[in-house]
C-alpha cells in the first residue's frame, strides 16, 4: 500500500532535477577561479586534507610511542555506536512531492534533528574511474597497493577473492563483454552498461526502497551545447559496440536518456575515507534532493552508501535539500554554476538577499571604522592577480615560491580585507597547507586558525568543510606542540564530523583516535609542561623522518558533488 501511494507520488513529477553538463569545465571566475572543478560542501573541501592524513602518521607515531593507546580506545566506543543506530533509516522518512518551483522533491515525513540519517542508500550500479582501474577494487573501491586481476578480462581488479566473488553478478556480463571487444570501454560506457543489465534482470525498480524509476530522472540531453553533444554521440556510439548481441536490445533513446541521466546525476564514489574519488555510481533516490545554498542536509558516503543527514532540526512536511556548490562563493558566482551546470536559476534566501556576501569581500572593520571602499576594491584586486600566480606555483611544485607569494600578498593585504574576505581565506588556506608540507609547523598552524576562525564566521556551524578545516587546524597545532589549541580544534572538528559523517565514518573514528590521543597530552602538558616539551622534543629527534609524497591535491583539485566528466 505504502510503496503504492508512493508510486503514485513519483508519477505525478513534471521533473528530476539537472545536474552538470559534460562540456570542457569553463574558466570559473571567483573563489575558486583556477581550480579545475568547483567545489560542493558533500565530498568536502579537499585541499589539505589528503596532506593532513600525510602528515598524521608523523605526530601520532612520535606520540603514540610515548603514550601507547589501549587499541580499544581506537575503535568506535559503544555510547557512540548507539548514537548512529537511532534512526533506522529507511524510505519511510521520506515523499516525494511537488515542490513549487522546482519539480519534484523529497519532503520530511516526521522531525529530524542534527546528525540523524534520514535515510541511506546503495548504488544501483557504480564502476571504478578509468583512471584508476588498477589502483581501485571494483568491489569495495578500496585504493589498495597490489590487486588481483581478473583472469577472464584483465581489467577488472580487487582485493581478493572475497571481493571478486561479491562483485561477480555486476561483473559477469561486462566480463564477457570486454574480453570480445579487446578493451574496456570509458567509464561512462561502462556504468551505463552496467545499470542496464541490473535493470535488464531486476526491472526499473530495483527494490522497494527506491522511490523513482529512471525513467522518471531528468536526462537534460535538450539542454546541451554543440561540442557536449558530439561527446554524447560519440560515447553511445561506442556503446553499441561494446553492448553484446546477445544481452537484451534497447532503443537508442533509451540508451541516449541513461547516459543523459548518469551524465547530470551520476554521484562521485570516494575512498573508504572520503579524501580521493576513485569512482562513478547512480543513486537514484538522492536524484531526488533538490538544491539549496543554506541546506538542512548533507550527503556523505559511509562504507559504500549515501547517507542523506540531518544539519539542525528539520519539522515534518520541510523539503529536504543540499548543497551543489561550495557557500565560500559569492551568491551571483553560485547562480551562475548552478545555471551552467545544472540547468536552474537558484532563488533561495541567500542568493535573493545576497547574504554574507559583504563579508566575503569585506574590509577590516579597526575600532568601528572601516577602509574606504576604494581602498578594499584595490586590495581585493591585487589579491586575486596573485592567486593564479600563487596555483601555477603549486602545481609546478615551486612550495617555496608559494610562501613568498602568500606572505607577500599576506603582508599587503591583510591589514585592508576583513579576516572574512574569500580571497585572503585561500591565501591563509593554501599557506598553511603548503607550510605543514615543509614541516614548518608553527606556520601552519597560525593560518590554519584564521582559516577556520573566518569560516567559522561564513559557513553553517555544521558544514562538512568547516569540519575538515577544523581538523586540518587541529593537526597542524598538534604538530607544532600548541596542544591546548590542538586539542580544542580537534574536538570541534569532532563535533562537526559527529553530524555531517555520522560516529561510524572513518574519518569520525580517526578524529576519536586523535581527540583522546591529545587529551591525554593535554593532560600530561598542565601537570608538567616542562617534561611534556622535553619528552616531545626527544621522541622527535629519535624519530628519523621520512620522505613525504607529492601533494596529490592541486592536481586532482576539488570534486564535485557529482561526477563531472573531464
Ligand atoms: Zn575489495
Ligand atoms: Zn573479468
Ligand atoms: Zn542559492
Amino acid at each position: 500500500m505504502v510503496k503504492q501511494q508512493r508510486l503514485a507520488a513519483v508519477e505525478a513529477s513534471p521533473r528530476g532535477f539537472g545536474k552538470h553538463t559534460n562540456k570542457q569545465v569553463q574558466e570559473v571566475e571567483g573563489y575558486f577561479s583556477t581550480l579545475v572543478e568547483e567545489c560542493a560542501v558533500v565530498i568536502e573541501e579537499h585541499r589539505g586534507h589528503r596532506l593532513v592524513y600525510e602528515f598524521l602518521n608523523y605526530p601520532i607515531a612520535v606520540f603514540s610511542l610515548l603514550l601507547p593507546l589501549p587499541r580499544s580506545s581506537l575503535l568506535c566506543s559503544p555510547s557512540l555506536a548507539s548514537i548512529s543506530g537511532t534512526s533506522a533509516a529507511t524510505m519511510e522518512n521520506v515523499a516525494v512531492f511537488d515542490s513549487p518551483g522546482k519539480g519534484r522533491g523529497l519532503k520530511a515525513t516526521k522531525e529530524f534533528w542534527a546528525g540523524d540519517v534520514i535515510f541511506s542508500e546503495a548504488s544501483l550500479s557504480a564502476v571504478v574511474f578509468d583512471s584508476l582501474a588498477e589502483r581501485v577494487c571494483h568491489s569495495c573501491f578500496r585504493a589498495q597497493e597490489k590487486l588481483q586481476k581478473c583472469g577472464q578480462c584483465k581489467f577488472a581488479h580487487y582485493c581478493d577473492r572475497t571481493c571478486q566473488r561479491a562483485g561477480w553478478a555486476e561483473h559477469k556480463q561486462e566480463c564477457g563483454a570486454i574480453k570480445s571487444c579487446g578493451k574496456a570501454p570509458n567509464e561512462n560506457i561502462r556504468l551505463v552498461a552496467r545499470i542496464l543489465w541490473r535493470m535488464d534482470k531486476e526491472g526499473s525498480v530495483v527494490s522497494d526502497m527506491q522511490l523513482t524509476t529512471l525513467e522518471e530522472l531528468e536526462d537534460h540531453i535538450s539542454d546541451m551545447q554543440e561540442e557536449e553533444m558530439q561527446e554524447f554521440k560519440v560515447d553511445i556510439h561506442n556503446f553499441l559496440d561494446y553492448w553484446p548481441r546477445n544481452s537484451k536490445q534497447h532503443r537508442i533513446d533509451d540508451i541516449s536518456h541513461i547516459f543523459g541521466v548518469i551524465n547530470c546525476n551520476g554521484f562521485t564514489v570516494s575512498d573508504q575515507r572520503g579524501l580521493q574519488a576513485v569512482g562513478v555510481g547512480l543513486f537514484p533516490n538522492l536524484c531526488l534532493v533538490n538544491h539549496n545554498c543554506w541546506p538542512n542536509c548533507t550527503v556523505i558516503l559511509n562504507h559504500g552508501k549515501i547517507e542523506l543527514r540531518s544539519l539542525g532540526k528539520i519539522a515534518e512536511g520541510e523539503e529536504l535539500m543540499v548543497s551543489y556548490v561550495n557557500y565560500l562563493n559569492l551568491s551571483e558566482e553560485r547562480r551562475r554554476l548552478l545555471k551552467t551546470q545544472y540547468f536552474f536559476d537558484c532563488t533561495c534566501e541567500h542568493c535573493k538577499d545576497h547574504i554574507k556576501d559583504d563579508l566575503k569581500l569585506g574590509g577590516r572593520e579597526v575600532d568601528g571604522v572601516k577602509p574606504p571602499a576604494e581602498q578594499v576594491k584595490e586590495a581585493t584586486e591585487y589579491c586575486f592577480s596573485r592567486l593564479e600566480k600563487m596555483d601555477n606555483a603549486r602545481l609546478n611544485g615551486d612550495y617555496h615560491e608559494v610562501v613568498k607569494i602568500c606572505r607577500d600578498c599576506i603582508e599587503k593585504t591583510e591589514p585592508v580585507l576583513a579576516d572574512t574576505h574569500i580571497y585572503l581565506l585561500r591565501m591563509w588556506s593554501t599557506l598553511s597547507e603548503v607550510q605543514a608540507y615543509l614541516q614548518n609547523f608553527a606556520e601552519a598552524a597560525d593560518y590554519a586558525r584564521k582559516m577556520v576562525e573566518g569560516y567559522l564566521k561564513i559557513y553553517n556551524p555544521n558544514n562538512a568543510a568547516l569540519g575538515m578545516a577544523a581538523m586540518r587546524a587541529g593537526v597542524n597545532h598538534w604538530q607544532a606542540g600548541e596542544i591546548e589549541v590542538g586539542h580544542s580544534m580537534v574536538c570541534k572538528a569532532y563535533a562537526i564530523l559527529m553530524v555531517t559523517h555520522g560516529p561510524t565514518h572513518p574519518i569520525t573514528k580517526d578524529l576519536e583516535a586523535m581527540r583522546m590521543q591529545t587529551e591525554m597530552e593535554l593532560r600530561m602538558f598542565k601537570q608538567n609542561e616542562y617534561v611534556y616539551h622535553s619528552m616531545r622534543e626527544a621522541a622527535l629527534k629519535n624519530k628519523p623522518m621520512t620522505m613525504m609524497n607529492e601533494p596529490r591535491s592541486v592536481e586532482e583539485g576539488i570534486k564535485n558533488l557529482f561526477h563531472r566528466r573531464k
